[in-house]
């Protein structure tokens, strides 16, 4: 199968899930997660209509975004764990960061706006922890209120919603509902911070089925990831 065909599948896939979860397709968000792939890819994805892609790591990213150059409406996705000292070339590049976790990168990253007139805010979710696994990234379910009160005073940064990668010792559906919980708890903060960013290629179904706004798709839509160093 070639790209045009997965991505049509995936796509069609995802709209009966949609359906199936009582939910409009068109309200569901596709991110294509293109991570390890070459630049060229992000161009064939455009070229099929694609506007939202996503990145895991900052110096991939940050290489990538230049060697694509600019495509009307492209929005780039930053879904990795992010480094506080690198606030500054993941704001340069990315036009979302999902993996706000702590109130000083948050800090960082809100510093990180160049202040030029008419900069717009850069659009943040708070990366949620699913599992007790502290490395695994992002904030405790118990910490989401603080980190959420937090965020909605940084001024050039606009509070969104919520992300999560599944737990891998778990079913996904029970996690996902954790989520959403988490994403109440937000709501109650920022009541316009409606996103919910869950689902994978495994797991978007249950992601979907748990109020998911933002799935990211790598490997249903991209064919296997080449082999990295
Ligand atoms: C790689 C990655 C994805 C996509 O994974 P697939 O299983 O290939 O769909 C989604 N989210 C994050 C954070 C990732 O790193």
């Amino acid at each position: 199968m070639d790209l045009a065909s997965r991505l049509a599948e995936t796509d069609a896939r995802i709209a009966d899930a949609a359906r199936s979860a009582g939910r409009d397709p068109s309200e569901i968000t596709r991110i294509v997660v293109t991570k390890f792939h070459p630049a060229s890819l992000v161009q064939e994805l455009y070229d099929l209509g694609v506007r939202d892609v996503g990145e895991n790591r900052q110096q991939e990213l940050s290489a990538k975004v230049p060697a694509v150059g600019p495509l009307p409406g492209l929005r780039w996705h930053f879904v990795g764990q992010a480094q506080t000292k690198k606030s500054r070339a993941i704001r340069a590049a990315a036009s979302v960061v999902h993996s706000v976790d702590r109130a000083r990168l948050a800090d960082a990253l809100d510093a990180a706006a160049d202040g030029g007139e008419g900069e717009p805010a850069l659009d943040v979710l708070l990366q949620v922890n699913l599992t007790d696994d502290v490395a695994r990234g992002g904030v405790s379910p118990e910490g989401v209120a603080a980190l959420a009160e937090h965020v909605n005073g940084c001024r050039t940064l606009r509070l969104r919603g919520v992300m999560a990668v599944a737990p891998l010792d778990e079913p996904p559906a029970a996690a996902f509902e954790r989520l959403r919980a988490c994403a109440d708890d937000v709501r109650s903060v920022a009541p316009d911070a409606r996103w919910i960013s869950a689902g994978m290629t495994a797991d978007f179904v249950e992601a979907l089925a748990a109020g998911a706004t933002h799935l990211r798709i790598g490997s249903a839509i991209t064919g296997p990831r080449p082999v990295h160093g």
